[in-house]
């Protein structure tokens, strides 16, 4: 009898956390539990998760930045179905399958004319060693420089260039070669690539942890340095690419000619796993440079049907539905209406962000009674006021945000791009009342703030801060 899944799922929906602390990961467990955050999802479609009960919770975490054309898509799904019908041979291997063709096609129609010739994989992460790899190949250089504060994934290669100790500690050693370069500093990176020995430089042009925009010209400049010692420029769009920041590419809004970008999280519109890097022809054909290298690197499921089907839907619903449009637009309208919300609240130092990824950073404020509670909260962990705001938009306006990395005073949105006028209100009406309370420091939220703290204390919160 095949497996009814749906009865599967309604009859043990609910036992989630308990079957995770059973067999998962139980410290993740432990610290959604700490911080409000164990939810039982049941539903989820556009910017929307619903629980059980039918009760709609906002998405504006968008599961890391994979929900850009929202939940659910119905396009995406009539596509997966459709391949399904099909029958279609899938993954081959030593053939060259149709759909896998036609998404690089597709790619490069967007990326091109230079970044021309693509390799398909699984995950940010497996993109970002794929390209140091054939930055390394291509070059016959080794070093490879990345910036302060980076993320690029948690694999060796990626975690070797990844600029943060927190995930880091406890894995070492990493690979000979990767350092870091001062964030916005062009003297330091020039510095480094001087010797003429590096392969690349790596960077997130809008950075995930923190959200940090660099001085309007430090790109284009570091760029050029690239060119003038022979290092490739490759620009991590992970997280930036696919219309996040308010163009289909975070490279675009500088005008960027990098060698070499890497492309995953919204590729396959949230079903599948699909990942990409893209390059200049000649770059790859210095990886496979003779036939008996053809395959020298190389993903069993990195072309698999299902996730280039779900990624030719992905690009055309971005197009159709003027999605990165939406996203430029509201971006805007979002920052300025959030920029008005910190003339209001002096606890709001700053408000940032390109597109639709942003980050409202928080300060220590002035009053005595709330300076205080802050030293108090701050005492205790660094990261635990970003994270008692983000508890509370969760429980007490249903919307899922994120705090934006270890030890900062920031929280991150990264909504679905189709959101509107509802969803921009609901999100800066919710987070004045927040603020607001915060800010009076009495009733149940600092009672809620108190009961954080003691819980991370005797739980020994680990600094969990999202990828
Ligand atoms: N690079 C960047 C810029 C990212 O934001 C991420 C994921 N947050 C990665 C790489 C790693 O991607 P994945 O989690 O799919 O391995």
């Amino acid at each position: 009898m095949p497996l009814d899944i749906k009865a599967l799922v309604n009859s043990r929906l609910g036992e989630n956390y308990d079957l995770h602390d059973k067999y998962v990961n139980r410290t993740l467990v432990k610290v959604l539990r700490t911080v409000g955050f164990d939810k039982v999802y049941a539903r989820a479609q556009g910017a929307y998760l619903y629980d059980k009960e039918g009760n709609a919770y906002l998405d504006f975490l968008s599961g890391y930045g994979v929900y850009n054309i929202g939940r659910n898509h119905p396009g995406v799904q009539k596509v997966i179905r459709d391949v399904l019908d099909m029958d279609l041979p899938n993954m081959v291997q030593l053939d060259c399958a149709l759909l896998s063709g036609l998404l690089a096609e597709a790619v490069v129609k967007r990326t091109g004319p230079n970044l021309d010739a693509v390799f398909f994989c699984n995950s940010g992460t497996e993109s970002v060693e794929g390209a140091i790899k054939f930055a390394r190949c291509a070059t016959g250089r080794t070093r490879l420089l990345s910036l302060a504060g980076s993320y690029h994934g948690l694999s060796y290669g990626s975690l070797s260039i990844t600029g943060n100790q927190n995930f880091q500690n406890g894995f070492g050693p990493f690979l000979p070669g990767a350092e870091q370069v001062k964030y916005n500093d062009l003297a330091d990176l020039e510095g480094k690539l001087k010797a003429g020995d590096v392969a690349c430089f790596i960077a997130e042009l809008v950075q995930g942890k923190g959200v940090n925009i660099p001085a309007e010209d430090y790109f284009p400049k570091a760029q050029e340095l690239c060119r003038k010692y022979g290092a490739l420029f490759i620009c991590d769009e992970v997280q930036t690419g696919l219309g996040r920041t308010g163009k289909l590419f975070a490279y675009q809004h500088w005008n960027l000619d990098p060698d070499i970008i890497t492309i995953a999280k919204a590729l396959s519109g949230g079903y599948v796993p699909a990942a990409a890097f893209v390059m200049r022809r000649e770059l790859y054909q210095k990886v496979y440079s003779s036939l008996d290298r053809c395959v020298v690197h190389s993903t069993t499921f990195g072309r698999n049907n299902l996730a280039m089907a779900c990624g030719l839907a992905t690009l055309q619903i971005l197009d159709d539905e003027k999605i990165v449009e939406n996203c430029a637009q509201r971006g805007e309208q979002l920052i300025s209406r959030l920029r008005e919300l910190q003339k209001k609240h002096d606890m709001i130092k700053e408000v940032r962000g390109k597109g639709l990824m942003i980050a409202i950073e928080f300060q220590e404020p002035g009053p005595l009674r709330s300076k205080m509670a802050w030293k108090a909260i701050h005492a205790v962990d660094k990261g635990l006021f970003p994270q008692m705001v983000v508890t509370q938009l969760l429980n007490k306006h249903r919307i899922l945000a994120q705090v934006a990395g270890h030890h900062m005073d920031v929280l991150k949105i990264l909504p679905p791009l189709i959101i509107g006028d509802k969803e921009v209100d609901h999100f800066v009406n919710s987070l004045d009342d927040v603020v607001e309370n915060i800010a009076s420091f009495s009733g149940p939220l600092w009672e809620f703030g108190t009961n954080l703290v003691k819980a991370a204390v005797s739980s020994g919160y680990n600094k969990k801060a999202a990828a």
